[in-house]
């Protein structure tokens, strides 16, 4: 079993591409839902649907979520009755929450309800959430604390970030399965995901980074910063307002206490030594998913990173 966890975009580009090159039912994923949101009475994953989505092939290949063609009648509708409408939810995206809400109100767990839809999309590995417990993902700015879609989408990240609070965690399980599939894992990949907000919820589930220190399981992840900058979205900035380096170096030092291997890219080549005095190996190659055939040579050169 191969464990990855798994933040949005760039972790399902990175999963689209390990399928390709191992047994899609020898994986197990790891999702954050330190993102997930109510949304007119739904509840929305959006990292476990960009995860489904992008493993079922229907993604919009140019925004990288959501469904391919999708359509907006909902929400246009609903701005014309007046309601706040600044997340984007597709008509056919819908269906999804639709289908997850009903199976949470029937009292399924989050767990329960992630595998159905994983199952109703035919995506065949095993997805996990972190937690079935409620764990939101809260960021303070100059304004004040706010929710994580509210920064991301609602202010479009346009904040500094002074802080970041994952609340409920404390008090959360890991999902079952989660810690098991670390432990028993034949190999553990921390995907290319934003360190702070996509992997940082799941490594504040009591348990789960503990499990990533004891594992006998080799630990590698892909640096989501090359050359300094992240590849898209807020990563980089928030590294550096909350002290941090932008950098793989800086993603190293995150993870040091459980990771075994940093893949980085070859413009970062000269890391290499800075990343290895942190007793992490730095493994170097083109990290950049272009199309099908770099993101599943990212997948070989990780996979042989680590055996
Ligand atoms: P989301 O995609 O916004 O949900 O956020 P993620 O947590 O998945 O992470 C986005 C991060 O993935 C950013 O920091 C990007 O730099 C990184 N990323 C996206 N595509 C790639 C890629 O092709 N290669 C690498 N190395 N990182 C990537």
């Amino acid at each position: 079993m191969i464990t990855v966890l798994a933040g949005g975009v760039g972790a399902a580009k990175f999963l689209r591409g390990l399928v390709d090159v191992v047994d899609v039912a020898d994986v197990t994923v790891i999702g954050n839902t330190g993102d997930d949101e109510v949304f007119f009475g739904l509840h929305v994953s959006p990292d476990l649907d960009t995860v489904v989505y992008t493993l079922a092939d229907v993604v919009d290949p140019e925004k990288g979520w959501g469904i391919a063609g999708d359509t907006y009648a909902m929400l246009e509708q609903a701005k014309a009755i007046g309601q706040d409408t600044w997340f984007l939810l597709g008509d056919r995206d819908i269906a999804t929450h639709l289908l997850r809400t009903r199976l949470l109100r029937e009292g399924a767990s989050l767990s329960d309800a992630t595998a159905a839809v994983a199952s109703a999309y035919s995506v065949t590995c095993r997805l996990l959430p972190m937690t079935d417990d409620r764990v939101r993902t809260m960021v303070s700015t100059d304004d004040g604390e706010i929710s994580f879609q509210e920064y991301f989408v609602k202010r479009r990240q346009q904040d500094d970030v002074r802080d970041l609070r994952f609340d409920g965690a404390e008090a959360a399980r890991p999902a079952p399965g989660v810690i098991d599939a670390i432990a028993d894992a034949e190999a553990v990949i921390v995907a290319p995901s934003n360190p702070l907000v996509s992997i940082g919820p799941i490594l504040a589930v009591p348990g789960v980074r503990q499990a990533l220190a004891d594992t006998a399981a080799p630990v590698a992840a892909i640096s989501p910063i090359i050359g300094g900058r992240a590849l898209k979205g807020p990563a980089d900035r928030m590294l550096t307002s909350l002290g941090h380096e932008a950098s793989a170096t800086g993603v190293a030092r995150l993870y040091a206490d459980f990771l075994d291997v940093l893949v980085i890219d070859q413009e970062d080549a000269g890391l290499a030594g800075e990343v290895g005095a942190l007793s992490v190996r730095a493994h170097v190659t083109d990290t950049i998913m272009r199309d099908a055939a770099s993101r599943r040579a990212l997948a070989e050169a990780t996979l042989q990173a680590i055996r």
